[in-house]
C-alpha cells in the first residue's frame, strides 16, 4: 500500500505540525488548505493540511481519519503563516481564528437527491405506472431533492436505483439569499475632492496592484461615498470587497447605506450570527455569492476568492487588535492581506493613527487628503473651559450648562462625554492639573490602592503617593475620574424636563439595545445623549449641534504613552458629531489642562500640527511608530511567583541584549495588576529591528516557560495597543 505523508496543523499551544499518513482513497481529496480529521492524543481533533514532505513511509504515524469539506485558499493559507511567524502564534491556532467555528468540525450541509444516471434507459425494464411516472419525471427534472419525492415508496426509488436508471447523490447545499426585487439608491454625485479619491483608488485597482491609501477625511467629508464608489467600480471583475469597522453593532447607519446600494450581495459578519449563520455566510462568500463583506477585525478573513479591495474604516481604533490568543491587528492584517492578493487597501479615517500617517510620509502608503466637508458645511467651533477656575460645585461649568440650555429652547440635540468609566487609578493635582508622572518614561504614574504606592508599568519606577504636587506645590492631590451615574443624575437636576439618555456599555449591552438607542436619537426622540466614547464614534446625528467633553483629562492621563493621540483622536471625533445638519456645531470641552496640545490642537482642528508635536516626542523616547514594541506579560495566581517569572524573563533579555540597540522597559505590575485572579507583571522591549524583538521575545517565553512549565502563563504581544 502506497502512502502519502500529510504534514498538518492542529490546534494546540505548541508551534509544531505533525506528519499523519493519508489513505488511498483520501488522497484525491486531499490537498494544502484540506481541513482533516485527525486523532491527536486521546482526541479527534480537526487539523489543516500545511504540506506533504514526501512519500517515504515513516513507522508508527497516525492515519488521517476524513477529509472535512470547507478546505483554505492558498492566499488564507499564506495569511496563516503570516499571522503566525509575526505575532509568535502557533499556526494550528492561527488558523483557527480565521476560519469560524463551526467550518470543519460540522459536516457540510448536504440535501440527498435521486439523479438521473446518463444513458439510455428501456422503459421496458420498469413495472408499474408509479415506477414509469417517477422515471418520466427525472428524466424532465434531472435530479429531484427527497423531500419532493414523498408521492413515491422507497420501494419505487430503490427499482429505479438498481436498474441503474438512477442514483442516490448528496449534494452541498449554499444557502441562496432571497432575491428581493431590489433597486439600489441613487448615488449622490460627489464634491471634487471625493471625485480625486475615487479615481486614485480605483485606477490602481484596474491595474489590479498592490497598494495602501491613507484616505484622510475630515468627519463628514464622504468617505463612506468614496468607499462605496470603489466598490461599485468592482462591478464586472469578479472581485470583491472587504470593509471592516469597528464595532458592527454601533454602524447601523453605514450597514443601510451599503444594504441600500448593494442589496442582498452583502454579507454582515457581525457577532450577533449564530455558529452557524456565521460559517453559511463564510461559504456564501467563497461561492462568489457575495460582492462585499462587511464586518468587524475578523471579516478580514473573509474567504473572497478574488479580492480587489479592503477597506479599514476609522483605522486608527483600537478596537482592531485583538486582546487575546492570536493577538492581530486586523489593520495590519488587512495591508498584508491585499499584497498576497494583488488588492488594493484603503485605510479611512478623520485622524488617522500616528503609524498610518508615519507610512505616508515615509512613501509606503500613498496619501489622499479630504480638507471640505461635504457641501462645504463648516467645521464646528471648539472652546476650552479651564475648569479649575470653575465653580467646585458642579461637574458642568456654567458656560456649558447655558449651551445645553440653548440648544434645549430651539429643539436640537446636545452630547455629552465622558471618559471611561470610573477609571481613577492616576492621581492628579487639583490645583494645577498636572497628573503625577514617571521621572524616565513620561507617562502617568498608577496608583495601586492596596500597597498606597504609585508605580510606573513601564520601568520598575515606584513612589509614595506625595502630599504635595511637584509642579505646583497644591495639596490638593486627588484620584481623577468622575463615573457616569454621578455626572447623569446631575444632568437630571439641571435640565428638568429634558429628554436624557445614557449610552454606555453598561445601559446598552444586549443585540439591539444600540440600534433602539440610535434610532431614538436619529427621530429625536432625545435631547440630551450622556455617554462614553461610544457615542463619539462615526454616527451622523444632523439634529446635533452641541458636543461638550465633561472630563477631558482623564484620557489624557492613562498610563499610556498613546494617551495623548487617544484624547486627539476622541475630541476631534466627537466634534465631528456636531454640526452635519444645516444647523453649525459648537464643541466644548472641559480641563485642567488647557494648553495641553492634545487640546490646543483639536480646537483648531490642525491635524498636522498634533502629528509634529507628537511624533517629536515618540522620536525622543523611541516609541511607536518611529521603534517597533513587542511587550512581554506574565500572570499566575501566585504574587511571588509572577515577579519571580517576570525576573526571568528580563534577565535572559538582558543577556541576549548586548550590543543590541534595544530598549527594555520594566519588569513592571501591569497597571491593572491583577485580572480574574491573576497577577501580571509586564515588560516592554523597544528596537528598530523586528528581528531583534521576535529572537528576544522567543527566547524569553522559552525562558520563563522552561523553568515554570505551566505555572505561569507567558504572553507575547507585537505591536501592543493595550497597555493596562
Ligand atoms: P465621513 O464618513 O467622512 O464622516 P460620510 O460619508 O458619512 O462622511 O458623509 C457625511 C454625510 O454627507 C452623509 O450623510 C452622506 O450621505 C453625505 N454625503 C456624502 N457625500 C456626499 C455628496 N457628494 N453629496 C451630498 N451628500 C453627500
Ligand atoms: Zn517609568
Amino acid at each position: 500500500m502506497s502512502l502519502t505523508i500529510a504534514d498538518i496543523a492542529v490546534p494546540i499551544n505548541q508551534n509544531k505540525t505533525f506528519h499523519y499518513t493519508v489513505p488511498d482513497e483520501l488522497i484525491p481529496s486531499i490537498a494544502v488548505g484540506a481541513r482533516v480529521l485527525v486523532p491527536f492524543g486521546a482526541r479527534r481533533v480537526t487539523g489543516t493540511v500545511v504540506g506533504f514532505p514526501g512519500t517515504a513511509v515513516k513507522e508508527g504515524l497516525k492515519k488521517v481519519l476524513e477529509v472535512l469539506g470547507d478546505p483554505l485558499s492558498p492566499d488564507l493559507m499564506k495569511l496563516a503563516h503570516w499571522m503566525s511567524d509575526y505575532y509568535l502564534h502557533p499556526l494550528g491556532l492561527s488558523i483557527e481564528t480565521m476560519v469560524p467555528r463551526a467550518l470543519g468540525t460540522a459536516k457540510v450541509r448536504t440535501r440527498r437527491f435521486l439523479q438521473l444516471l446518463e444513458g439510455d434507459h428501456d422503459v421496458n425494464m420498469i413495472r408499474g405506472p408509479k415506477q414509469s411516472e417517477l422515471l418520466f419525471l427525472l428524466c424532465d427534472r434531472q435530479a429531484i431533492p427527497f423531500e419532493d419525492l414523498g408521492a413515491y415508496s422507497s420501494a419505487t426509488i430503490k427499482a429505479l436505483v438498481e436498474r441503474g436508471m438512477a442514483e442516490i447523490v448528496e449534494k452541498a447545499v449554499e444557502k441562496i439569499p432571497e432575491q428581493t426585487a431590489f433597486v439600489p439608491d441613487q448615488a449622490p454625485e460627489l464634491m471634487p475632492e471625493q471625485v480625486e479619491a475615487v479615481r486614485s483608488i480605483s485606477g490602481t485597482m484596474t491595474a489590479g496592484s498592490f497598494e495602501v491609501f491613507l484616505l484622510h477625511g475630515v468627519t463628514g467629508s464622504g468617505k463612506t461615498e468614496v468607499y462605496l464608489h470603489c466598490i461599485a467600480a468592482l462591478a464586472g471583475t469578479g472581485k470583491g470587497a472587504i470593509v471592516l469597522v469597528p464595532e458592527i453593532a454601533l454602524t447601523p447607519q453605514l450597514l443601510g447605506r451599503f444594504r441600500k446600494r448593494f442589496g442582498g450581495r452583502v454579507a454582515v459578519l457581525h457577532s450577533g450570527l449564530t455558529d452557524r449563520e456565521r460559517a453559511d455566510e463564510y461559504r456564501r462568500i467563497r461561492a462568489g455569492l457575495v460582492d462585499v463583506a462587511i464586518g468587524a477585525r475578523s471579516a478580514v478573513f473573509a474567504p473572497f476568492p478574488k479580492l480587489g479591495l479592503v477597506v479599514v474604516d476609522e483605522e486608527h481604533e483600537n478596537s482592531y487588535k485583538q486582546d487575546d490568543g492570536l493577538r492581530y491587528h486586523a489593520r495590519d492584517v488587512a495591508v498584508v492581506r491585499a499584497k498576497f492578493q494583488g488588492a488594493v487597501c484603503v485605510l479611512g479615517s478623520a485622524t488617522p493613527s500616528l503609524e498610518s500617517y508615519y507610512n505616508a510620509k515615509a512613501g509606503k502608503y500613498r496619501y489622499v487628503r479630504i480638507a471640505n466637508r461635504v457641501d462645504h458645511r463648516p467645521m464646528p467651533g471648539v472652546s476650552i473651559i479651564d475648569v479649575r477656575t470653575q465653580p467646585k460645585a458642579s461637574v458642568y461649568a456654567p458656560a456649558l450648562v447655558a449651551a445645553v440650555h440653548q440648544r434645549l429652547e430651539k429643539n436640537e440635540q446636545s452630547l455629552l462625554l465622558l471618559n471611561r468609566r470610573g477609571f481613577s487609578s492616576v492621581l492628579i493635582c487639583g490645583d494645577c492639573g498636572k497628573a503625577i508622572q514617571c521621572p524616565n518614561c513620561s507617562v502617568s504614574l498608577t496608583f495601586h490602592k492596596s500597597e498606597r504606592k504609585l508605580k510606573c508599568h513601564y520601568c520598575d519606577f515606584h513612589t509614595a503617593p506625595p502630599e504635595r504636587c511637584a509642579v505646583c506645590g497644591g495639596v490638593n492631590v486627588k484620584p481623577l475620574g468622575t463615573g457616569t451615574q454621578k455626572v447623569e443624575e446631575e444632568a437630571a437636576a439641571l435640565f428638568p424636563g429634558a429628554r436624557i439618555a445614557r449610552m454606555d456599555s453598561d445601559s446598552t449591552r444586549g443585540r439591539d439595545a444600540h440600534d433602539r438607542l440610535l434610532g431614538r436619537v436619529d427621530r429625536g426622540e432625545v435631547d440630551i445623549l450622556l455617554g462614553t466614547q461610544m457615542i463619539a464614534k462615526g454616527h451622523d446625528f444632523p439634529a446635533v449641534t452641541l458636543v461638550g467633553a465633561v472630563d477631558a483629562d482623564v484620557g489624557l492621563n492613562l498610563p499610556d504613552f498613546r494617551s495623548a493621540e487617544k484624547t486627539f483622536q476622541l475630541i476631534t471625533q466627537a466634534a465631528g458629531r456636531a454640526g452635519r445638519g444645516d444647523a453649525a456645531g459648537e464643541v466644548i470641552i472641559q480641563t485642567m489642562n488647557p494648553g495641553h496640545y492634545s487640546l490646543r490642537h483639536s480646537m483648531t482642528h490642525d491635524y498636522d500640527g498634533f502629528y509634529g508635536e507628537e511624533i517629536a516626542y515618540r522620536t525622543e523616547l523611541g516609541y511607536p511608530p518611529v521603534r517597533r514594541v513587542v511587550k512581554i506579560e506574565v500572570k499566575s495566581g501566585q504574587e511571588r511567583t509572577a515577579a519571580d517569572a517576570a525576573k526571568v524573563a528580563r534577565d535572559r533579555v538582558r543577556f541576549l541584549l548586548r550590543g543590541k540597540e534595544t530598549t527594555l522597559l520594566g519588569p513592571a505590575p501591569s497597571p491593572i495588576s491583577r485580572v480574574r485572579g491573576k497577577y501580571r507583571f509586564q515588560m516592554l522591549l523597544l528596537s528598530s529591528k523586528r528581528e531583534t524583538l521576535r529572537m528576544l521575545a522567543v527566547e524569553a517565553r522559552k525562558a520563563v516557560e522552561d523553568t515554570f512549565k505551566n505555572r505561569v502563563q507567558v504572553i507575547v504581544d507585537v505591536d501592543p495597543v493595550n497597555l493596562m
